[in-house]
């Protein structure tokens, strides 16, 4: 069965709209589907749950930090009407908007000009986040790629400003209040040793966290084999999602990934 609990539309950086994405996730076999914006449910709005084949988990994918360190929450089957994920979701939007200016003031030290308007312009809704502005440095000539942008201005040590965000046990009791799982998407991404790795767990199971994403995307057999015995090993559940942006993405496509390791707890056996 192919079950796909982390993607992305262009309500936040993903290129597919709602409609599309599920027609590719319908047309790659997908069986159960979450689409995961950055700190945003608009894509259920659009979406009409009568013209969908496939079943449909509502979630969302909520940018924090711990330990000065950006990570990502996803919240999965989450009540789309809930007071704790509306409260979350505005939290968090006003976070991303004075972040974005304070993105922008960085860069216009760095000789770029107009960057919030540009990046808005190319956001096209107020989902601003730094895919925006990498565009916009690669736009105006000021980076040579997405890449070369992150890398030059948008990286960790430069101009990815996390202290807006919520905190992380806030993230994660507004998803439980909003009857969701909390699940720590893409363990492997922030490349932390592995003993910081297990404090941070720590701290993220203390916080009532449910699971990790044990696959994320294309990664080795031993990564993921790794993480299926941290998951047994701390009593987490497990989910598994493509983090799907566009097409032509290099990483992993709707659903195209092996099955989760067989000694490990499925989130979805919990919806
Ligand atoms: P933000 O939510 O504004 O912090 O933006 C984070 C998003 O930027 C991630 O979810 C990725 O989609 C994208 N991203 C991060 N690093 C890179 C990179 N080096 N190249 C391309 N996209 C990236
Ligand atoms: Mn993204
Ligand atoms: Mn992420
Ligand atoms: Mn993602």
């Amino acid at each position: 069965m192919h079950i796909d609990l982390h993607t992305h539309t262009n309500f936040s950086d993903g290129k597919l709209s709602p409609a599309g994405l599920v027609q590719r996730a319908v047309s790659n076999g997908v069986e159960i589907l979450s689409i995961t914006d950055h700190d945003t449910v608009a894509a259920y709005k659009q979406l009409n749950k009568e013209d969908i084949s496939i079943k449909l988990i509502p979630g969302i994918e909520f940018s924090t930090f711990w330990n000065k360190i950006g990570i990502h929450i996803v919240g999965l089957n989450v009540n789309l009407n809930s007071v704790a994920l509306n409260e979350a979701i505005t939290y968090q939007h006003h976070a991303r908007q004075v972040r974005a200016e304070a993105i922008a003031e960085r860069l216009e030290k760095l000789g770029v000009k107009d960057a919030l308007t540009g990046a808005q312009e190319i956001a096209g809704n107020d989902n601003i986040g730094r895919p925006h502005f990498a565009q916009y440095l690669v736009n105006t000539g000021a980076a040579t790629s997405i890449n070369h942008a992150f890398d030059k201005f948008l990286d960790a040590k430069s101009g990815d400003i996390k202290k807006y965000w919520a905190t992380l046990p806030r993230i994660i009791s507004w998803i439980r209040d909003a009857g969701g799982i909390a699940v720590l998407a893409h363990p492997l991404k922030y490349k932390l040793t592995r003993t910081k790795l297990t404090a941070m767990l720590e701290d993220f199971i203390d916080a009532g966290g449910h699971g990790i994403e044990v696959i994320s995307g294309r990664q080795l057999a031993h990564e993921t084999n790794d993480l299926a015995k941290i998951c047994l090993q701390k009593n987490l559940l497990a989910s598994c999602g493509s983090d799907f942006h566009q097409p032509d993405q290099h990483w992993s496509d709707l659903g195209k990934y092996p099955p989760l390791p067989k000694d490990c707890k499925p989130v979805w056996e919990y919806f």
